[in-house]
């Protein structure tokens, strides 16, 4: 049955809802394999064998949200809150700058107060002017009006990522208290995509009540909000989230969600082609070779975490996250030495944005 599938792939015919699922939906090891491989050599024809580091700072893990998978909500009280002050943040990307990283990503829990939209765009201008304007920053702190938005852009970010968690609202419902709405995450994404920002957005893999046919309509969903970056990773668990209820019922092994994990990269790069996609730590947590696995299967992108050590032990989104305590020249070392294996390299000094972005009608010129 998957052999039209695959000769449609390679007729580049867009396959349908059913077909999606169908790919998603592969056990069988060789089958496996092949769509490793079709995703692998489609990267390779659309954005190539170059992977994109992006230095990743945690700077806050105050949040003023309460979503009921993550282990930085508001409601957890087992947490130890910081922000790292503003010097120390311009230290860590000037760090990322230092070795040759082309871009950072700073993200936190959700804050939407005068001092924090001002604290941010401070840092942005200070990162860029300290940076010569090299260094690309990439911005993930949540919900935010369009006026902050613009503010920062105007401050010198130029992509965001805001997760759509799930394209299903009933299940975006039933992972979120009431006031988390998902038609203002869809008005934040079209804000950012006016505002000019490369826009990136993804979900999490294996979560509780999740269909195949919830994400292959996620993999629909990216294509039609003409997105330019993909970050999804897999759901885990976190014992102080209220999530947790569903865990005993929920049997998904590490492998069986690495599998799904690495099954949505592919596909999401067969059907979408010239976007970066990012290979992410969450896959990492379920296996040591994860990231490049994720690689393998379709991704071009690795977010290396270059937060001080003291703060990442309070980050922790999810359980068993891994290199919470080395620091980032480790980090660093470490990567280009596992992509140099599997027979890629590495991407310095370069934004390393997405051909799509500037392809698509919105950017025609650039
Ligand atoms: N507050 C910002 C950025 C930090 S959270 C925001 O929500 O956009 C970044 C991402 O972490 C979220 O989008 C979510 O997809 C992911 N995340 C949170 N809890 C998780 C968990 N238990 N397992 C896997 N990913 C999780
Ligand atoms: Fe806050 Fe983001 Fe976690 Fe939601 S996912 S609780 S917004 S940090």
């Amino acid at each position: 049955m998957l052999g039209p599938i695959f000769k449609k792939i390679e007729d580049k015919i867009d396959l349908s809802i059913e077909e999606i699922e169908q790919l998603l939906s592969i056990q069988k090891k060789d089958a496996l394999e092949k769509l490793y491989q079709t995703a692998y050599k489609i990267k390779t024809s659309h954005v190539g064998k170059t992977v994109w580091f992006r230095g990743l700072i945690e700077i806050s893990n105050i949040c003023g949200k309460d979503c009921y998978y993550c282990g930085i909500r508001k409601s957890n009280h087992e947490t130890k809150r910081f922000l790292i002050p503003k010097d120390e943040i311009i230290k860590s990307a000037l760090w990322a700058y230092n070795a040759n990283y082309g871009s950072i990503v700073l993200q936190s829990g959700e804050r939407s107060d005068h001092e924090f939209i001002e604290m941010v765009a401070d840092i942005v201008k200070t990162i860029k002017e300290e940076s010569n304007n090299k260094l690309g920053i990439t911005l993930s702190l949540g919900e935010q009006d369009k006026g902050t938005y613009k503010k920062w852009f105007d401050a010198g970010a130029h992509r965001y990522l805001l997760r759509i968690e799930t394209s299903n609202p009933k299940l975006y419902e039933k992972l979120h208290p009431k006031d988390h709405i998902f038609q203002k995450r869809l008005d934040c994404l079209k804000s950012l995509h006016d505002l000019g920002y490369q826009v990136g957005t993804g979900v999490m893999i294996g979560l509780p009540f999740q269909t195949m046919t919830d994400l292959a309509n996620d993999i629909l969903f990216f294509k039609e909000m003409n997105v330019d970056m993909i970050g999804m990773g897999p759901f885990i668990y976190h014992q102080n989230t209220p999530l947790i209820q569903y865990q005993k019922d929920h049997n998904l092994s590490n492998e069986e969600l690495l599998t799904l994990g690495l099954k949505m990269i592919a596909v999401t790069r067969i059907v979408l082609k010239d976007i970066n996609i990012a290979s992410t730590t969450a896959l990492q947590a379920l296996d040591d070779k994860g990231r490049e696995m994720g690689l393998l299967a379709g991704a071009n992108v690795i977010m290396p975490n270059v937060t001080d050590p003291k703060y990442k032990e309070n980050y922790l989104l999810y359980e068993n996250k891994p290199c919470t305590d080395e620091n980032a020249s480790m980090c660093k070392d470490c990567l280009k030495r596992r992509i140099e294996a599997i027979g890629e390299t590495t991407g310095y000094s370069t934004w390393g944005d997405s051909p799509h972005f500037f392809k698509s009608d919105r950017n025609k010129k650039k």
